[in-house]
């Protein structure tokens, strides 16, 4: 289980839940490497997280269609794909709130969030796929949000931090 702190993946399971009523057991975890301590929520593969989509429409929550999705957005940026696995195992340690279903909304904000700690490219790349813009004016509109929210935070946030959600 990779650390969701400083991302190695060495751990040792502290204490364990019995499965509760929607299929999830919980694992105390501490990190050997940096000592902090997380939960992870583990499904049952018969108990598959739905994500509903915009029309209603529900389907099981695949990793590899967020990595997909991601990785796009990413061509031909200076993004080590090991960074791309962190950030859908950030997007993914976020989920452990939500038991039966997630709106998929929600999972593409989580992922735009810590995208745009990254790479403003491939940020809004993102964005103009899963927000979905309809028309010029509205990717305009997050242009110019962007730029207003760089110039009011110059500090450069740590990588490891923003991938954590911290
Ligand atoms: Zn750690």
């Amino acid at each position: 289980m990779r650390c969701p702190f400083c991302g190695q993946s060495d751990d040792a399971v502290m204490d364990s839940r019995p499965i509760d009523s929607a299929g999830v057991i919980r694992r105390r975890r501490l990190c050997k490497s940096c000592q902090k301590r997380f939960t992870t929520y583990e499904r049952l593969e018969e108990m598959p997280l739905m994500v509903v989509k915009s029309d209603d429409r529900r389907e099981p929550y695949d990793r590899a269609k967020l990595r997909e999705g991601v990785l796009r957005a990413c061509e031909k940026r200076p993004i080590s794909i090991d960074t791309i696995d962190q950030l859908v195992d950030a997007v993914e340690y976020d989920l452990k709130d939500y038991v039966m279903e997630i709106p998929s909304r929600v999972i593409g904000e989580k992922a735009l969030k810590k995208l745009h700690d990254i790479d403003q490219v491939a940020y809004v790349r993102f964005a103009s796929v899963y927000r979905n813009f309809s028309d010029i004016d509205s990717f305009l509109a997050e242009i110019r949000n962007l730029k207003a929210r760089r110039t009011r935070s110059k500090n450069p946030e740590d990588r490891a931090s923003a991938l954590a959600g911290k």
